[in-house]
């Protein structure tokens, strides 16, 4: 580790800012984030269009430093996962999906999760800390040089999710630089449909969100009332099902039909009822939205199974009729645990997570 600025914890904009302080120009910045994200150069003396001067200054005061990945894993469905050390005592894991139309990366946002979600293993290891953005950024970048991306020149990270471990919207400032990047042609260069922020439903920032960006939004709901969500995604007792819906609306007015995706885990004897469907169908009443029901991960340690699959058919027709786009998830990667809800990384120490949880959230 370094004292040095990571040029990787800047987005645009801050960067264009930085250059400005150091007295550069901010074209300069613009040079750098090409080098860094269109040709996957981070060493300066290769940055052979910046002059000899800057490049000195930037080696003496600045680094440009993804983290490492310590091990890859791969599963027989193509399905690639990364641990990556963010220091001596962190690490989370980042996902590729390969698909014959696209390449989903699978990122996370924080080291553990603060949400305590009952089916989910990220929360049975508690939380540590939030991603910086070069952390997070960096999940991305060393994803496409693990896949020999920069060097082929193919793009075969086509989609974002913030899915893997960790809140994205309790790490919002350095969640937003990612973005940003990602958005930005500069830099990554995805459409906005392509990068797709999950949440358990934090209501202020959905609606931060929706001023700030233009990407796509996914709600892990996973219940159609408040008792049962209120015990298996805790958040609600402080954003309830009402208020967090309201919230999709807001978001959803003006973009495309799609902008929301419903997730919905399907947990055997749960959440999986004809009942539990229905009252689905009026929990999204006049939100226009697409539902994905994800088939339960089991994971050491968890009582929950997973729905049997006419269950889970019975649970899509009736949304289906009721005319609610509705996809049953395919598993990926589950022989290397690298399905939603699998992903561990390494957390500091568990006892960090009582320590640290955001006050009065849960
Ligand atoms: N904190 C974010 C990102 C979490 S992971 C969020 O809550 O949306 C992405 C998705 O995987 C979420 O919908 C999450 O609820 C779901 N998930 C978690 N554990 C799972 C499991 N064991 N099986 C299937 N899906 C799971």
């Amino acid at each position: 580790m370094t004292d040095k600025t990571n040029l990787l914890d800047f987005d645009r904009k801050s960067l264009e800012a930085y250059f400005d302080e150091i007295g550069d120009k901010s074209f300069r910045a613009q040079q750098v984030i090409k080098w860094i994200f269109h040709h996957g150069v981070i060493d300066y003396p290769s940055m052979t269009n910046l002059s000899k001067n800057l490049r000195s200054k930037l080696e003496e005061n600045t680094v440009i430093q993804p983290p490492e990945i310590v091990t890859e894993q791969k599963s027989e469905d193509g399905t690639r996962k990364w641990l990556v050390q963010l220091d001596n005592k962190n690490s989370v894991e980042t996902v590729f999906i390969p698909e014959n139309d696209r390449g989903t990366l699978c990122i996370s946002s924080q080291v553990g999760c603060p949400l305590d979600c009952k089916f989910c293993s990220t929360a049975q290891q508690g939380f540590n800390r939030n991603l910086t953005t070069s952390e997070i950024i960096g999940q991305v970048w060393i994803a496409n040089k693990a896949l020999g991306c920069f060097e082929s020149g193919k793009r075969m990270i086509t989609n974002i999710v913030f899915m893997g471990m960790g809140e994205p919207l309790l790490n919002y400032a350095n969640v937003l630089k990612a973005i940003n990047l990602l958005t930005d042609d500069l830099a990554f260069g995805l459409a906005r449909r392509r990068v797709t922020v999950s949440t358990s439903g934090i209501i202020p920032e959905i609606d931060r969100l929706k001023d700030d960006t233009n990407v796509s939004l996914a709600i892990s709901l996973h219940a159609s009332n408040n008792e049962l969500r209120n015990s298996i995604v805790p958040i609600n007792r402080s954003f309830p099902l009402a208020d967090l819906l309201a919230a999709c609306k807001r978001f959803s007015e003006g973009r495309d039909d799609d902008a929301v995706t419903i997730e919905y885990v399907m947990l055997n004897g749960i959440n999986d009822s004809i009942q539990d469907a229905r009252d689905l169908v009026k929990c999204l009443e006049g939100l226009p939205s697409k539902v994905n029901l994800i088939p339960f991960n089991k994971f050491p340690g968890t009582n929950y199974t997973c729905s049997d699959m006419n269950t889970i058919n019975a649970f899509r027709d009736i949304l289906m009729k009721a005319g609610i786009f509705t996809i049953t998830r395919k598993t990926r990667g589950d022989d290397i645990d690298a399905a939603c809800g699998q992903l561990v990384g390494k957390v500091a120490s568990k006892a960090a997570r009582h320590q640290k949880q955001q006050a009065g959230l849960i």
